[in-house]
């Protein structure tokens, strides 16, 4: 992997997550919906889904910006924690992550 093709993997990612939040505040919205009384119900349980799926996507934009400023700066192979190398195979699999495989599980934990 050189960082060209992670350079365009994380932009078109941020594309993507982009996307999925526009689209997601504007389910929130409800634009250019006309719901029912007996659907209003229901439509707020959904928001709370999409409340916390736009949030999780939130952090995933912020994580691929950071990890964008990593390459920008030569540390993105680099463990933010450990400063070990991140095995590629892992930044394959989330080319926005900043943590090896041990010190993700133990800041998640
Ligand atoms: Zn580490």
């Amino acid at each position: 992997m050189d960082e060209k093709d992670i350079k365009k993997k994380l932009i078109a990612l941020k594309k993507e997550v982009t996307h999925r939040i526009n689209s997601i505040d504007r389910d929130i919205r409800h634009e250019g919906m006309t719901a029912d009384w007996s659907e209003q119900a229901s439509e707020r349980e959904n928001d709370e889904v999409l409340e916390s799926l736009g949030n999780s996507s939130e952090q995933e934009l912020e994580m691929i910006k950071f990890a964008l400023h990593r390459l920008k700066n030569g540390t993105y192979f680099r463990c933010e924690e450990c400063g070990e190398d991140i095995p590629t195979a892992r930044l394959e699999l989330l080319p926005f992550t900043a943590y090896c495989v041990n010190c993700a599980e133990k800041i998640e934990s």
